[in-house]
Parts: C-alpha cells; sequence; structure tokens
C-alpha cells in the first residue's frame, strides 16, 4: 500500500476545528441559506467597511492541543511553589479531592449559567444556599448573600451600604482601623474617593473620639494576628449612630464568638480557606452577611426559599430585580458576576467535614500557632500580639535580615511587608515538619523535639464559642465519600448546563469551554501560589501573564492591558477610572458627564455612578441603532463636563452600527473618551478592534469571548485595554505594584491580576485558535445567528438588523405582538423550552418583551436546527392558543415546564395529551431531561424571603401532602 505524504497526514488534529461546530461545508450552507454565496459574503455584508481589519492580528498560528499544554507546562514549571505563611487573607488548604474532580473539573457544574432560570438550576442553587447557610452561622449574621467577588471588594460594598442606610448621621468621614489587610484598605480609599467619602485610617477608638463618622471597619482577627474583643468599641459606635463593618475569617469563627453576636452590621471575609486554591489570587469567594433590615440594600444575589405551583419548596434567586446592576442609574452596586463555583466548592467542603471536623481543622491550625508562639518566646523572640488564632506578628530587631535570609534558603515564604516587623500564618496545611521548620528559620536553632503536647489557648473564654453551627443535615449527613459524591451527583443531574444542551444566551457568549483549556487550572503549579509571594517564585505567571496582555492587545487594537479587574463589571469600573484620572492629570476636573445609550446593559450607568459620573442617556432611533442626532446634542450640551460615552459594539440589540467611527469622533470633539464594552467582542475578534476604530478603552469579559467557563454565576475575568494615553492610569497594587506602574494609583481588586489562576484558560484558547481560527469564530458566530434568525424569521419576528438586514453575532426575536394575539408571553416561551431540554434564551434584555439568541460558533448545525425545531413546535403550540384549540390558561406553555411528576399523576387534567407534554419532538424519546420542580412562584418567595436552607420536614411534609399522588 502507497501511503500519503507526512505533510497530508498532519494539521488534521487542529484545534479549530473541534472549537468551531459547524464544518466548512456547513458554514457554507449556512451563508447559502441565508442568501450569501459565501460566508465572507455575508461577512462583508454584515461588518461595516469602515472599520474592519486590514491585516491579520499578529497571532501564532493554530497550535495543537498537546503543543500548547507542553507550552503551558514549561511555563508552570517555572513558578517555584515555597512554603507559604505568609497570610494577609490567602491560605494553604487542602480541597477534598472528591470535590476537585467532581465539582472544579466537572463541567456539568463549570459549565453553567447564573440561576436566572431558576427551575434548570435546582442543583447549584442548593448548594448556593447552604454556602449562605454557613456564613450566616458561622458570621452570626440574619442574612447572607452568594458570594461577592473578593474580601477587598466586599468590604468597600459594606462601606457604601452602611453610608446608604445610616439615615442618623449624614458624616462622610468612614474610619479604617490600622489593623487591616493593606489591599482592603488600598480597595477602600479608591472606592470612596469618587463618590466623596472621607477615609480616615488609624487607631479606631481614638478616630471614633475625634469625629463623627457614618461607618466603621474593623478586622477581627486583625491583619497582624491579633484578637481584639470588638463589642466595646461597636456599642461605642452606634451610641454616635456610626454603623460597623467587620472583615473576619471563616477558620478563626470555628472557635471565635461570632461578629453577629458581638454587634456586628455587615460582616465581610473570604471562603477560600474553605478548600479553594490561592490560585495566585483567585478565584475564590467572599462573603457578605448583615442584618436582615439592609436585605433589600445588598450587593450581589441573594438565593431564597419559595414554592413551585404544586407547592413544593423550590430555590430561585430572591428579589431578581432588586439585583443592583439592574436598577442602572439608581444602582448602588454593579456586581453582575460573582464567584458562584468558587461558593459551592466552599459549601461542599463545609458538608464534607461538617462541624466537628471543621472544629478539628480550626483547633488543630491554632494549637500549631500556639506551639510555635511558645517556642519563638523561648527563644527570646518579641511576639506583638497576645491573643491570636493562626498569626503571628514577631518583632525581629537586628535579627530580621538573618531570618529572612534562612527563610530564603529554606524556601519559606513568611510575611515581610512592614519594615519593623515579620508574620506567619499557620493553615489546615501545616504540620509538625513546618513547625520545627519555622522555629529554625525564625530562630536560628533547631527546636527540640516536638511530643504530642499542648497548649493552653490564648483566645480569651469571653470570645470563645462553642459548636453551634452547621447543625442543619445538609453539613452532617454527608461524610462517607459515597454519600458525598452521589449527593454531588444529584445536584448536578437538576440542573442543564453546556455539557447537555445549547445555551444560548444573548450577551453571555456561552461557547465552549474546552477540556484542555481547563486542564491548568488544577495544577498545583497555577494554584498553590500565594497572590503576595516574591516576583522571582512567580516567573511562571509572569511569562503567561506578558503573553496574554500581548495577545489580548493584538485581539483588540489597545496598547496595553490590566487584568486587575475580576468581572466585566470590574472592568468597566477599573475603566471609567482611568478615563477620570486621565481627565484630572490634564487639569480637566470638571468632566463627570457619562453618555450611555438607552440599550445599554445595567452594570453600565451602575459603574458610572460607582466612578463619581453623571449619567446622560441617549435615545437609540428606531432600528436600535444609537441616535447620532441625539447623542451630538447631548454631546454638545455638556461638553464642557463630558468625560466619556459608554457603547457596546457591536450592540446589545445585535447590529454592526454603521455610525459607531462618527460616534466616536463626536465624542473625542467634545473633549470626552470613549469606552467601548467589549461583552460582545466574540463578533469581533480578527474583523475589527475597539482599539483602532476610535475606543479609548474597553473590557474584556474573558468568561464570554475568551472561554473561560461562567461556573453558574461566576468566576470570571474583566480585563481592560487602554490606549497608549491611558496606561500610566492603569490600577496597580499596594502589596505587590505592578511592574511599569505607580503602587500609588487606583487598586479595584484585592490582589494585582485578579483570578490569576483561571487565565491560563484565556492563553490555551488564543494559542490553540491562533489569528486565523479567531478570526473564523468570529465569523461562524456571525453566521450562526444569521442562520437562526432566517430560520425563525416566519414564525417570530426579528426585532432588529442592520444595514443588509442581517444581524450581527445574536439577534432578537420580539415576543410582544405573540403575545398581543396570544397572551402567551416570553416567559412561558423561556419556561416551555425546558420541556425541551433547552436553556432559555435572554429574556427581555436589552428590550422587554423579547428573547435574544447567541448561539456562538461552537455550536454544531445539528443543535442549532434542534434548537430552532423547538421553538417553531412552540410557535405551534401558540397557535393553538391563539386560535382557540386550547384555552389560555391550560396549555403547554403555561404550565411548562413539566415535571415527571406530573407526567405520572394518576389524573391527567389537561387538554393536550402527557406525549406532548414531555415528548413533543421526537429527538426527546433518546435524551429527555426532566425539571426537577414545575414553574416557581417569584412573587411567595420576595414576600416570604427565607434565605436559610429549609429543614428537611418542610420538604417531606409537602411531598406527603401532595394531592396528586393518587
Ligand atoms: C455580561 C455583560 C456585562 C457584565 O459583565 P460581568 O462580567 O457579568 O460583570 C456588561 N455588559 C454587557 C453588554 C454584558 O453582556
Amino acid at each position: 500500500m502507497s501511503m500519503q505524504r507526512l505533510t497530508e497526514l498532519e494539521g488534521h488534529d487542529e484545534f479549530l476545528a473541534r472549537h468551531i461546530g459547524p464544518s466548512a461545508a456547513q458554514q457554507t450552507e449556512m451563508a447559502l441559506a441565508v442568501g450569501y454565496s459565501s460566508v465572507d459574503a455575508l461577512i462583508d455584508a454584515t461588518v461595516p467597511a469602515s472599520i474592519r481589519l486590514k491585516n491579520p492580528m499578529a497571532l501564532d498560528g493554530p497550535q495543537r492541543e498537546v503543543d500548547v499544554i507542553t507550552r503551558l507546562k514549561a511555563m508552570a514549571d517555572k513558578n517555584r511553589i515555597c512554603k507559604n505563611f505568609i497570610g494577609m487573607g490567602y491560605y494553604g488548604t487542602h480541597t477534598p479531592a472528591v470535590i476537585q474532580r467532581n465539582v472544579l473539573e466537572n463541567p456539568g457544574w463549570y459549565t453553567a449559567y447564573t440561576p436566572y432560570q431558576a427551575e434548570i438550576s435546582q442543583g447549584r442553587l442548593e448548594a448556593l444556599l447552604s454556602y449562605q447557610q454557613v456564613i450566616m452561622d458561622l458570621t452570626g449574621m440574619e442574612l447572607a448573600n452568594a458570594s461577592m467577588l473578593d474580601e477587598a471588594s466586599a468590604a468597600a460594598e459594606a462601606m457604601t451600604l452602611l453610608q446608604r442606610v445610616n439615615k442618623k448621621n449624614k458624616s462622610m468621614r468612614f474610619i479604617v482601623d490600622s489593623d487591616c489587610h493593606p489591599q482592603t484598605l488600598a480597595v477602600l480609599k479608591t472606592r470612596a474617593q469618587p463618590l466623596g467619602i472621607d477615609i480616615v485610617y488609624g487607631d479606631a477608638t481614638e478616630l471614633l473620639d475625634a469625629g463623627d463618622a457614618f461607618g466603621l471597619f474593623l478586622q477581627y482577627p486583625g491583619s497582624s494576628g491579633e484578637i481584639v474583643d470588638p463589642s466595646a468599641l461597636i456599642e461605642q459606635a452606634h451610641a454616635k449612630n456610626t454603623l460597623v463593618v467587620v472583615a473576619s475569617d471563616l477558620l478563626a469563627l470555628l472557635l471565635l464568638k461570632s461578629p453577629g453576636e458581638l454587634g456586628a452590621d455587615v460582616v465581610v471575609g473570604n471562603s477560600q480557606r474553605f478548600g479553594v486554591p490561592m490560585g495566585y489570587g483567585g478565584p475564590h469567594a467572599a462573603f457578605f452577611a448583615t442584618r436582615d433590615a439592609y436585605k433589600r440594600s445588598t450587593p450581589g444575589r441573594i438565593i431564597g426559599v419559595s414554592v413551585d405551583r404544586d407547592g413544593r419548596p423550590a430555590l430561585r434567586m430572591a428579589m431578581q430585580t432588586r439585583e443592583q446592576h439592574i436598577r442602572r442609574e439608581k444602582a448602588t452596586s454593579n456586581i453582575c458576576t460573582a464567584q458562584a463555583l468558587l461558593a459551592v466548592m466552599a459549601a461542599f467542603y463545609a458538608m464534607y467535614h461538617g462541624p466537628e471536623g471543621l472544629r478539628r481543622i480550626a483547633e488543630r491550625t491554632h494549637l500549631l500557632t500556639s506551639l510555635l508562639a511558645t517556642e519563638l518566646t523561648k527563644a527570646g523572640l518579641k511576639i506583638c500580639n497576645k491573643r491570636f488564632f493562626d498569626t503571628l506578628t514577631i518583632e525581629p530587631g537586628d535579627q530580621r535580615d538573618a531570618i529572612l535570609t534562612r527563610a530564603t534558603a529554606r524556601e519559606v515564604n513568611l510575611r515581610c511587608d512592614h519594615s519593623e516587623t515579620l508574620a506567619v500564618s499557620l493553615d489546615e496545611t501545616s504540620t509538625r515538619a513546618d513547625l520545627q521548620l519555622l522555629v529554625e528559620v525564625i530562630t536560628g536553632k533547631a527546636p527540640a523535639a516536638l511530643e504530642d503536647i499542648t497548649a493552653d489557648s490564648p483566645i480569651p473564654a469571653e470570645l470563645g464559642r462553642e459548636i453551634d453551627y452547621l447543625q442543619h443535615p445538609l453539613f452532617n449527613e454527608y461524610h462517607s465519600e459515597t454519600e458525598m459524591l452521589r449527593y454531588m451527583r444529584r445536584l448536578e443531574s437538576k440542573d442543564i448546563a453546556l455539557n447537555r444542551s445549547m445555551i444560548a444566551l444573548g450577551s453571555c457568549t456561552m461557547k465552549l469551554n474546552a477540556t484542555t483549556e481547563m486542564l491548568p487550572v488544577t495544577w498545583a503549579s497555577f494554584g498553590a501560589m500565594h497572590p503576595f509571594a516574591p516576583a522571582q517564585q512567580a516567573q511562571g505567571y509572569r511569562e503567561l501573564l506578558d503573553d496574554l496582555e500581548r495577545m489580548l492587545t493584538e485581539c483588540t487594537g489597545y496598547d496595553a492591558i490590566s487584568l486587575q479587574p475580576n468581572a466585566g463589571s470590574q472592568g468597566e469600573y477599573a475603566g471609567l477610572l482611568v478615563i477620570k484620572r486621565y481627565h484630572e492629570s490634564r487639569g480637566d476636573t470638571a468632566r463627570d458627564i457619562c453618555l450611555i445609550p438607552s440599550s445599554a446593559h445595567g452594570t453600565n450607568p451602575a459603574s458610572a455612578v460607582l466612578a463619581g459620573m453623571r449619567v446622560v442617556i441617549v435615545e437609540c432611533d428606531a432600528q436600535g441603532n444609537v441616535d447620532i442626532a441625539d447623542l451630538r446634542a447631548k454631546a454638545t450640551q455638556h461638553s464642557d463636563h463630558l468625560a466619556a460615552i459608554m457603547v457596546t459594539y457591536p450592540s446589545t440589540h445585535g447590529v454592526f452600527e454603521e455610525g459607531i467611527v462618527e460616534v466616536c469622533d463626536i465624542v473625542h470633539e467634545h473633549g470626552g473618551q470613549v469606552y467601548v464594552d467589549g461583552a460582545n467582542l466574540n463578533a469581533l475578534v480578527g474583523l475589527a478592534a475597539p482599539g483602532k476604530f476610535g475606543a479609548d478603552v474597553s473590557h474584556l469579559n474573558l468568561h464570554k469571548t475568551f472561554c473561560i467557563p461562567h461556573g453558574g454565576g461566576g468566576p470570571g475575568m474583566g480585563p481592560i485595554g487602554v490606549g497608549s494615553h491611558l496606561q500610566p492610569f492603569l490600577p496597580s497594587h499596594p502589596v505587590t505594584p505592578v511592574p511599569g506602574l505607580s503602587p500609588d494609583n487606583d487598586v479595584v481588586a484585592a490582589t494585582p491580576y485578579g483570578s490569576a489562576s483561571i487565565l491560563p484558560i484565556s492563553w490555551a484558547y488564543i494559542a490553540l485558535m491562533g489569528a486565523q481560527g479567531l478570526t473564523q469564530a468570529s465569523k461562524v458566530a456571525i453566521v450562526s445567528a444569521n442562520y437562526i434568525a432566517h430560520r425563525l424569521r416566519d414564525h417570530y419576528p426579528v426585532l432588529y438588523t442592520g444595514r443588509s438586514g442581517t444581524v450581527a453575532h445574536e439577534c432578537i426575536i420580539d415576543i410582544r405582538p405573540i403575545k398581543e394575539a396570544s397572551g402567551i408571553g416570553e416567559e412561558d416561551i423561556a419556561k416551555r423550552l425546558m420541556d425541551f431540554g433547552f436553556h432559555a434564551p435572554t429574556m427581555s434584555f436589552p428590550v422587554s418583551g423579547t428573547l435574544m439568541i447567541e448561539p456562538t460558533e461552537s455550536e454544531s448545525i445539528a443543535e442549532i436546527d434542534r434548537f430552532c425545531d423547538a421553538l417553531i413546535t412552540i410557535r405551534d403550540e401558540i397557535r393553538e392558543v391563539e386560535s382557540q384549540r386550547l384555552p389560555l390558561d391550560d396549555n403547554p406553555l403555561v404550565n411548562a415546564p413539566h415535571t415527571l411528576h406530573d407526567l405520572t399523576a394518576e389524573q391527567w387534567p389537561h387538554p393536550y395529551t402527557r406525549r406532548q407534554a414531555a415528548f413533543a419532538m421526537d429527538s426527546l424519546q433518546q435524551d429527555k431531561y426532566w425539571p426537577p420542580v414545575s414553574r416557581i412562584d417569584n412573587v411567595y418567595g420576595d414576600r416570604n424571603l427565607f434565605c436559610a436552607c429549609p429543614s428537611i420536614d418542610s420538604f417531606r411534609e409537602s411531598i406527603e401532602d401532595e394531592p396528586s399522588l393518587g
């Protein structure tokens, strides 16, 4: 047999053909269906020539998966993982293997979307509710949300919440006690400045005596490790109508009286040490707990208990319309994507260990610290903090250099950010050997053998705590691995994630999160790095970050990137601050107007408010484009005050606006800067670049376009790209300054590179695709959306199209006329899609009464067709209602979703068949998803807000009461 040539046999294992769903022939087929002779003809008709890139991006060619892993391994190997005792909010922890493999590494969990569609999200909602329960129990507060981005930004949110709710004290001062982490102080200062809040930093007791303040921030235990009973200070503060935020530590709270019991108004912190790797800064879930009275002002998402149509308890996101960013310029927080996946992990960690197991971890950590204190004291060292949990601050005097030299030689990281002191923090992973090592490093002498000794706890009796937490059965029933494994599987299988079917959520870009991209996330060489480890230990990260920045400048056309913002919302905020600093640097201090088109995502106006700007809305015309005449008028009217415009491109209406260059020019003429919201970059990469068509700054949602999975509501990353004139104002960091930037710059996240450990995902995606693959992905995303618009057009009106009658990478179908004619609305369609095993498209954004569909390039034509078939079948059902063959109050739509329970009930009282209810399409016979609950009553849940884990009895009762069980 004759063989082919080597070159012919190579090149067939390229990743891009796996990432992109349709084959080349199918792409052409879709373009032909839409009426174009080729993919390129459709793209030429859709993307305005005025913004098209002339040259391909300067990126390496597509690489094979095995080669990309080899390259990542080489980078990871340049990281040196030393023994970490730095603490400062980040600690070693053992991720239980059963959680690592079955949650963190499991697409059933990590590819899910934010649980807006509650019926298909019961699994992750239950896990998040458990997280809230952990936080409420340990903080002693009445209410907790389901995760924040990091501890420092949670502290900033607490500060602004207290300012809003404090009606009795209108001072603009906020006291920050000096024993707090430096990164928290830095983020508080950045957040306070544009809002006119005056941060006063120092000894809280003295500052409280010295003047009025609306709020006070304390850390318990303090950054130095010292534990001070805060109750007297809190009482004194309350007497002066000053409200109090306490930042705390979950492991310490297993032994320490809760801040809630001591009088705190808000408690914040990080759940990282509950089984989530440090990851050079993230991602991990911060927490936010407060009084019930402040629930309506609380930022972030709160999971609540409601009931479904049959009266069964069912979970949902409480007060969804209260989600802050939805309130646009009236919002008080811009947080949208948070850290859901990591909150889920922390909750499972608490279940895995249970209250006694967690207590043992805390006691052991505390005992090792006490033993260390004894040894160091014996050796004559001065320990500054008398009462500690896991952290000792040492005054080494003239021994400092010698200690640090020994530490470096033994690969031990101590906290050394203060010139006078050193500090050491122990954690779950600390061992007897570590104790020996620390004594040797710090005293220079080997300790006597550590026998099975004990020590007296320095925690005073009045701050001690018994096990009064985590008594719910959830934290006591899954201690065998078998039970834990099955519980997590049960929850997972209640939900729809990308490993089940297409999730066509407009604006959210739910594309493939390839396994190869995900592999590095759980390598210890990335995961075990402390965010404040010395730079020379993190050279692998440095190479990765630098290379990713270079890649992202190519993809966006900007000159510089900041990788600090850990969500799109935070990128918006950071980008607007950069604009503000730029204007200020030119003496242009009066510029505070931010123009925002009415079609904008709610985070845009919310971020503008946080950056201290005034929002002026620009109208859209009948075609959904920014109304240029209105823009011109408003830019002229506010010319002296114009700071910026924030526009999304292609627009949230799903069209490439022809006028974008003119929009940029008008704003620049009036001295403003152009912020392009990069959430829709999936339609642009390789075709056009915001940095080239006139924009000054953009954020990129790496969890949309660049393949970081959504994690059921986070993590994400929202780095920003800027033109060279804005580069000097990018965020830096007080502990680890970003190279090339002043450490005094603004700080928007607790760590310099946000959630650094998920950046290998985006790096891998770009390396795998190369310039050609990325460009092809953008084209196919556009072709697929047009194919869907074409297939649905005869059944559902497509709301907006561009000049050639095409859409961008998403299309909006208008349900308003259908509702008018039939009484069936977008919500009924969304719920009915669940019976077909699909997650609904984006509902009522950016136009209420519509559905916005975004297929992405990753969906095969077969899946796209299945999805269109489902929508068309549903349209036929609506016609039955329209023609009154089915009554409006009893049809497959209003009764959707249908549970197995409904189907198997003795009685079937409906005027359509069981088969139509559950198997309306033949393909469902092969793979049927059963929604675990029927339609959830949102109003009931908001009226009866309940955000803790319900008793198991309430579930049992509801099942026993079930009338239709016969
Ligand atoms: C997703 C999105 C955002 C917000 O980004 P997060 O990462 O969720 O904070 C902002 N604007 C648009 C248009 C979006 O689609």
